[in-house]
This record gives structure tokens, C-alpha cells and sequence, in this order.
């Protein structure tokens, strides 16, 4: 048995847990995150479609399999099962779990959540997804590393990975801390750490070291005074990358 202790910081978790009721009040704690949303879906969905070559679906969705590390409630979960691909959703807040599992019932999707580090799962399942994505989840991990290093590992080859996350700028202290939490309180106080958050030069340079190649980067926009969002090619603030496993 290993003695690794576990990437996971218990008091990120337990402030997912106290707020997980409010997953999907689209006017509540996660509402920049159902506005994002759609944002996320269209990237992705641009790199999804490229590789399309398949008779069952014209979106390139169709039975992929897809795992969406540190999912919560599932709201990119349940966008990317209502595609048509099969997803795994994994995450170790038990609440935001049994939050995404009641509803995903009520959907009528059929989603496979599981606690499960994304370590242990690279572990279980290595080489077994098309698609993995992993969003707004870095910036709360003791070893953001470990996690990439993990999703390398569970993407198959070819397969791509995409994140997203929060850049180590003052513009991004500025919107996401200071407006958004503090002045504006949109999110919870303490939602974020500015040390946690991560350049874009940072994040480029860990997914190379196990063996993924950055294709694509686009910020996304979100102005928490106006609930303004959009793609945007400024990577300042909040921002996804596409990776490929090579
Ligand atoms: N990815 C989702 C939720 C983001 S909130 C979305 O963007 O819609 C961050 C999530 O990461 C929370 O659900 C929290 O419980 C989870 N999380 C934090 N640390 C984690 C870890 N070490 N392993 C798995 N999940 C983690």
C-alpha cells in the first residue's frame, strides 16, 4: 500500500460541501460558473468537432468517452452527457457528488460519479478516456502537478485535455477576489487564493513535462459587475487550454 498522502487540501473540500446545495440555483453561489458555462462547451466543442469523422453524430460528442476531473455539482458534466458522449464525473466533495448525482437523475442523464482522486483513478482506469477535462479545479489542489501528470495518464493517446483555471495576475486578484468575492460578493469570501491561481506559462510547462502538447488557449471573459462573458484572447484572468496527449 502506498503512504502517499492524498492531493487534497480538506478545507477547499469542505467549503464546496457547505455550499454544494446551491449547485444549480443559476441566481446562487456557482452562477459565474453556469454562465461560463456555455463558453466552455463552445471551445471545447471547437476541438471536439475538428477530429469528427464518425456517421453517428455531427458534433464529434457521440460516445466518447469523457471524464471531467473535480466536477461537482456537474455542470460541464451534464453539457457534455447531453451531447451524447459518456462521462464520468470525479470529484472528492462528498455533497457536491450527491448534489450532481440527484440531479443528473432528475435529467434524465445517465452519468457515472465517483470520489475519487484523479491520481487514484489514473491509476485505476490509465489510458481509458477520449476527452478529459478538468475546470476551475487546479487552483484547490496542494500539487496542481500531480493532477495534470494524473489526467495525462487517463487520457488515451492522441486524446485531448482541457483546463481551465485562474491566471497569477493582479488584474485576476482584482476581479476574482476582490470584486467578485469581497465587494460584489458574488461568491463566497475565501472562494479563492491568489497564490493558488496559475500562469498560463506555468500551466504550459507541467502538461509538456508528462507528455501533452498545448494546441490551443483562449481566456474567458467574466465581468462579475455585469455578468458580461465571452471568449476572449486575453489570457489575464480566468483561461482554458487545449492539450493534446501525444
Ligand atoms: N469543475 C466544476 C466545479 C469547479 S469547483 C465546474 O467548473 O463546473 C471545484 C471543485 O473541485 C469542487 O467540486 C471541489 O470539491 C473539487 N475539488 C477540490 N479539490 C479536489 C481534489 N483534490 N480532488 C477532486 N476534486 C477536488
Amino acid at each position: 500500500m502506498s503512504t502517499k498522502p492524498l492531493n487534497v487540501n480538506e478545507d477547499e473540500i469542505a467549503k464546496f460541501e457547505q455550499v454544494a446545495s446551491q449547485w444549480w440555483d443559476l441566481t446562487g453561489d456557482f452562477k459565474p460558473l453556469h454562465q461560463i458555462n456555455p463558453l466552455r462547451v463552445q471551445f471545447i466543442s471547437q476541438h471536439i468537432a475538428l477530429g469528427v469523422n464518425d456517421v453517428h453524430s455531427s458534433n464529434g460528442f457521440y460516445d466518447k468517452q469523457v471524464i471531467d476531473v473535480g466536477c461537482g455539482g456537474g455542470i460541464l458534466s451534464e453539457s457534455l452527457a447531453k451531447l451524447g458522449s459518456k462521462v464520468t464525473g470525479i470529484d472528492m466533495g462528498s455533497e457536491p457528488l450527491n448534489i450532481a448525482k440527484l440531479h443528473a437523475l432528475e435529467t434524465g442523464l445517465s452519468i457515472n460519479y465517483e470520489k475519487i482522486t484523479a491520481e487514484e483513478k489514473a491509476v485505476k482506469n490509465p489510458a481509458s478516456f477520449d476527452i478529459v477535462t478538468c475546470m476551475e479545479m487546479l487552483e484547490h489542489v496542494p500539487d496542481p502537478a500531480s493532477v495534470i501528470q494524473a489526467c495525462s495518464t487517463l487520457v488515451k493517446p492522441g486524446g485531448l485535455i482541457f483546463f481551465s483555471t485562474l491566471n497569477k495576475s493582479i488584474k485576476a486578484y482584482l476581479l476574482a477576489i476582490v470584486a467578485a468575492e469581497k465587494l460584489l460578493k458574488i461568491v463566497p469570501d475565501g472562494t479563492h487564493d491568489h497564490d493558488k491561481f496559475i500562469r498560463p506559462s506555468q500551466l504550459i510547462s507541467w502538461a509538456e513535462e508528462y507528455d501533452l502538447k498545448c494546441i490551443d488557449a483562449s481566456g474567458i471573459h467574466y465581468n462579475p459587475m455585469t455578468g458580461n462573458h465571452k471568449l476572449t484572447d486575453s489570457l489575464d484572468v480566468n483561461y482554458i487550454l487545449c492539450c493534446r496527449k501525444l
